[in-house]
């Protein structure tokens, strides 16, 4: 049977560290403030948001909350996020996404201030990302290198596939992956013989938003797995990307959906907001 890459232990050891650290920082004079904006009161966001202010409260991170009506419009969501900016007390501002249709969401990450931009979203944050400069890193993929770090997987030469290249997820995967000194294919819906070209894979990183549809027929025996999907089936479960059940026997380790990337991506924000004092001194 494979290894189950145990994302709730790595993350709560994660969280654990830098608890130690901000307990530390706060010795030393230095808090950590995550300013936290939701447009709207979407249920998914608001659960996100929930836990996000959660694990503030838990490492420590001091936590502001703005909760705007659906119909705010752009104009002042900009000017909150100025203000923001300029506060010497903020070190990390968060804008929950997606935001309501009439507001443009590239504008508005465009005006976080790139030193206080935890998600990693930025232009700024991206180029740095892709020339190898310091930078905020997309949470869920950073996330991904912890998990298989920490699990003691090599990346270095290693066959990287990964399928998706959204700019959250893919895109900076691929980057990351790169940077780790991995050998990296992205896929899309466009890619012809997806797999053909998964089945090369060492470790698969899969980030589609369809349940399920990576089977055993994609993945090369002995692979490494990460399943970034999430999704409910028609029981109320969340499951993953990848069909775990008929996945899990053919490679040497998988991510569980739940269990697996998701605790990661909360882990891996606070680790960016304290990251901010670091990058920013
Ligand atoms: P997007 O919808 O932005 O991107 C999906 C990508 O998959 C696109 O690049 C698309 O290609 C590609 N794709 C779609 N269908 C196929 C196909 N049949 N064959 C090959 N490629 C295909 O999704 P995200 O990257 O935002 O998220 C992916 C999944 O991860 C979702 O289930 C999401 O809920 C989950 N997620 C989980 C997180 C976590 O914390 N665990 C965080 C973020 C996302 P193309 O570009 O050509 O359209």
């Amino acid at each position: 049977m494979p290894k189950i890459i145990d994302g709730k232990t790595i993350s709560a050891q994660i969280k654990e560290e830098l608890k130690e650290k901000v307990a530390a920082m706060k010795k030393g004079g230095t808090s950590v403030c995550l300013a936290v904006i939701q447009v709207g009161n979407d249920p998914a966001s608001s659960v996100y948001v929930n836990n996000k202010k959660k694990a503030c409260a838990y490492v420590g991170i001091d936590s502001l909350s703005y909760e705007l009506p659906e119909n705010t419009a752009q104009e002042e969501l900009l000017q909150l996020i100025g203000e923001l900016n300029d506060r010497k007390d903020v070190n990390g501002i968060l804008v929950q996404l997606p935001l309501p249709g009439h507001i443009d969401e590239d504008a508005v990450i465009r005006s976080i201030d790139p030193k206080k931009d935890v998600d990693g979203f930025h232009p700024q944050s991206v180029g740095a990302l892709c020339i190898g400069q310091k930078g905020f890193v997309s949470c869920t993929p950073a996330g991904i290198i912890q998990l298989l770090k920490r699990s003691g997987i090599e990346i270095a030469g290693k066959e990287c596939v990964i399928i998706g290249r959204s700019n959250i997820v893919g895109k900076p995967m691929a980057l990351l992956l790169l940077k780790e000194n991995g050998t990296v294919t992205v896929c899309h819906s466009k890619t012809k013989d997806l797999k053909e070209i998964t089945r090369r894979a060492d470790i698969l990183v899969v980030a589609i938003g369809k349940p399920k549809m990576i089977t055993r027929e994609y993945v090369k025996a002995g692979a490494v797995v990460i399943d970034v999907g999430i999704h409910r089936n028609e029981n109320n479960k969340l499951c993953g990307d990848v069909d775990y059940d008929d996945v899990a026997p053919v490679c040497s380790a998988i991510t569980p959906v739940p269990g697996g990337v998701g605790p990661m991506t909360i882990a891996m924000l606070m680790n960016n907001c304290v990251e901010s004092i670091t990058l920013n001194s």
